[in-house]
């Protein structure tokens, strides 16, 4: 397993015993993260977890009740909103109407006093970045929904900033164009190096992102790891569950010489693990696994690992893939995902078969309870 955060890293932002509360109620607890410089950041976590408060403490308009926040190295506490090197996209975009689209980017330059020569070559740069010099002159109303995305990135990025907070940037935009937006998103940070903090409600988006995420619940950071890490090595059932789709199996853990049996049935054998996470001596554990690393065949598979047999009771037709319900003995509900890579002249499975489910012993991750 490659480690979960690279050393090597220059942080940008250093949270150190950050905690916000709002009266009584704790909205940060007792935080502490680095962000690396040209990191793409993203915060994911249900509603209320603290995510706004994190962005709104990083640009200034809240400050922490107790901790420091640092940027580069400088702490923060006295720093005004306008003099701190970041900026704040948001949802809305918050452009000005009247204006033009090179206007609108122009605008925090001119307030700055940037003097004309430098200021047209600014523009014209953020212009090509975001691939909008041919709607230099048009106003907001006279550009697509996209467009309007990028003009508004344009002027979050004008003034150079070290670090461009992004509160749901591509939120307004529909599916398709979103899936779009996102490359462009990655392209534009990679070119400028600009640190960027994402807060997105869609964990698609933040895994397509980002270069690290941090998944947050009730004011702390449960985990921050790279996506393909968060996906497969998540630390806890909350982020294996809350990041994709997961089979917990409850069990009793023993320690094997190569990882873990987890006895999950009476009569029944136990599942094998072999898992990098430790348990001490085992005891009281989950079994997590993704469903697309379960098999499931008509005859029982031969050196799977661990095999169960069970009753499909439901069928999701998904287009690329389906999604089987199958029930295993006790009760337990497992999902099996399988691509359809060839047409399917007739279903393989239907409702009601008995099957047989596998899935080798790494597939699995053990977590405490
Ligand atoms: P969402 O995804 O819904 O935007 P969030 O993760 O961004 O949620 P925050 O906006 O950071 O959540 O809020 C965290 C908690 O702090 C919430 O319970 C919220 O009600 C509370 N909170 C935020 N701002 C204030 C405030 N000014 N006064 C009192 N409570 C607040």
């Amino acid at each position: 397993f490659a480690p979960w955060d690279d050393p090597t890293q220059r942080p940008l932002i250093q949270f150190k015993g950050v905690t916000k509360r709002f009266g009584e109620f704790v909205a940060i607890d007792n935080l502490t993260q680095d962000i690396y410089e040209k990191e793409f950041f993203a915060l994911l976590g249900p509603s209320g977890c603290g995510k706004t408060t994190m962005m709104r403490m990083l640009a200034g308009f809240e400050n922490p009740t107790e901790g420091q926040i640092l940027l580069a190295g400088q702490d923060m506490a006295h720093v005004p909103p306008n003099q701190r090197a970041v900026n704040m996209m948001f949802q809305s975009y918050a452009l000005f109407p009247h204006l033009t689209v090179w206007e609108n980017i122009a605008f925090g330059l001119k307030r700055q006093k940037m003097p004309r020569h430098d200021l047209d070559e600014r523009v014209d740069e953020m212009l090509r970045l975001t691939r909008l010099s041919k709607f230099a002159k048009r106003k907001p109303h006279q550009i697509s929904g996209g467009q309007r995305q990028r003009v508004a990135l344009a002027r979050s990025l004008a003034r150079a900033p070290k670090l461009l907070l992004l509160d749901e940037p591509l939120g307004a935009l529909d599916k398709k164009l979103r899936q779009d937006t996102q490359f462009e998103l990655m392209d534009i940070q990679e070119k400028t190096g600009t640190t960027f903090v994402i807060v997105t409600h869609d964990q698609e988006e933040a895994m397509t992102v980002a270069s690290r995420v941090a998944v947050m619940d009730e004011g702390s950071i449960i985990q921050v790891a790279t996506p393909a890490n968060i996906y497969e090595a998540p630390n806890s059932v909350y982020v294996a569950d809350f990041i994709g789709d997961v089979n917990i199996i409850e069990g009793a853990a023993t320690r094997t010489a190569e990882g873990y049996d987890i006895a999950w049935a009476e009569g029944q054998p136990p599942f094998h693990a072999k898992t990098p996470v430790v348990l001490g001596n085992g005891g009281p554990a989950y079994l997590a696994i993704r469903p697309e690393k379960i098999s499931i065949s008509a005859e029982k598979p031969d050196d799977a690992g661990n095999t169960v047999r069970g009753r499909i009771i439901d069928i999701a037709y998904l287009g690329n893939i389906s999604t089987y319900h199958v029930e295993i003995p006790g009760g337990t509900m497992i999902k099996a995902q399988s691509a359809n890579t060839r047409r399917l002249s007739r279903r393989s499975f239907t409702w009601e078969d008995e099957v047989w489910l596998s899935w080798t012993d790494t597939a699995g991750i053990v977590l405490e309870r």
